[in-house]
């Protein structure tokens, strides 16, 4: 498996966006922040795509990831990782877990488990061959908290709010909770700055990191960006999707979004090296409002 990626630098950021839609001013925010927080420390940013769940990928939209990233002028630390490529890794991840007895096997379908969103260990002590089943990892009944930058102290008792959780599904996709936390370790991620809709993830992802040795990440959830019904934005709310030819256009409203200084308009690469030079994290709002023709 390797061991973790080597820091020159003492901040080691991403973005890692799904292909499951199109990038949309949401993710712009996302890709902009993390950016900007990792360039002001000096540090660098690497991008991952999340791609284990096939069923949920979306024609084309990988593309015009890349596509984006292009157009932006992101300057990227390292190659793009693409979590398809490395089902091997997740595997052998599971394995070890197994060894230590920290993960089981679960039978139980959705029709079975119904509404109840927290699952009360059915399976636990069953001692079910691995074969074609859930794999879920045992949690305890202790309180995770985590420091949040933006959002504060955030704590959640897995046990209670939860249940063990799903880290390989039936149908054989690597669940993203497993994906993110090994993917983060090995990548020597140091600072996670993602949307807020992301929050409740991050017990259970620190709840693995503790399981498999890792250390801890420091995290900042970014305010979600909301159009005028007060939803988030998000490809299930049909989002538009980012037009390349706006680059710079899209850039200067996101900072503004972000709270950030405004700047004239300029190449993609010049406005974001700009933008990283007055970049302040405690200027950004507790609710992102965003003007009409990019919600
Ligand atoms: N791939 C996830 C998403 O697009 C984000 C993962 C993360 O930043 O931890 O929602
Ligand atoms: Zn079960």
């Amino acid at each position: 498996m390797g061991e973790p990626f080597s820091p020159s630098s003492q901040y080691i950021g991403r973005f890692a966006p799904s292909p499951t839609g199109p990038l949309h001013f949401g993710s712009l925010i996302t890709a902009v922040a993390s950016y900007c927080e990792a360039k002001s420390q000096h540090g660098q940013w690497l991008v991952r795509i999340e791609d284990t769940d096939i069923p949920r990928i979306y024609p084309n939209s990988e593309c015009h990831i890349l596509d984006c990233l292009d157009a932006f002028e992101f300057e990227i630390d390292g190659d793009i990782l693409f979590q398809k490529d490395r089902l091997d890794i997740y595997h052998q991840v599971i394995h070890t877990l197994q060894q230590q007895g920290l993960v089981y096997a679960c039978q139980c379908t959705r029709k079975m488990l119904g509404s109840n969103a927290i699952y009360a260990g059915h399976c636990r002590h069953l001692n079910l061959g691995f074969a074609n089943q859930a794999i879920r990892l045992k949690v305890e009944d202790q309180l995770i908290c985590f420091h949040d930058q933006l959002q504060g102290l955030q704590c959640s008792n897995l046990q209670h709010d939860l249940g063990d959780f799903v880290l390989l599904r039936r149908d054989g996709i690597i669940n993203y909770q497993l994906a993110v936390v090994v993917d983060d370790y090995l990548q020597g991620i140091t600072h996670v700055v993602r949307g807020a809709d992301l929050l409740d993830n991050t017990q259970r992802q620190i709840w693995l990191g503790q399981c498999l040795k890792y250390p801890q990440l420091n995290y900042m959830h970014l305010p979600l960006a909301m159009n005028e019904h007060g939803q988030k934005l998000s490809k299930q709310n049909m989002a538009e999707a980012l037009d390349v030819k706006q680059a710079p256009q899209l850039l200067a409203h996101a900072l503004s979004a972000l709270g950030q200084p405004s700047i004239e308009l300029n190449s993609p690469h010049l406005m974001l090296k700009q933008a990283v030079a007055a970049w302040d994290f405690k200027a950004i709002p507790q609710q992102l409002t965003l003007d009409a023709i990019y919600r």
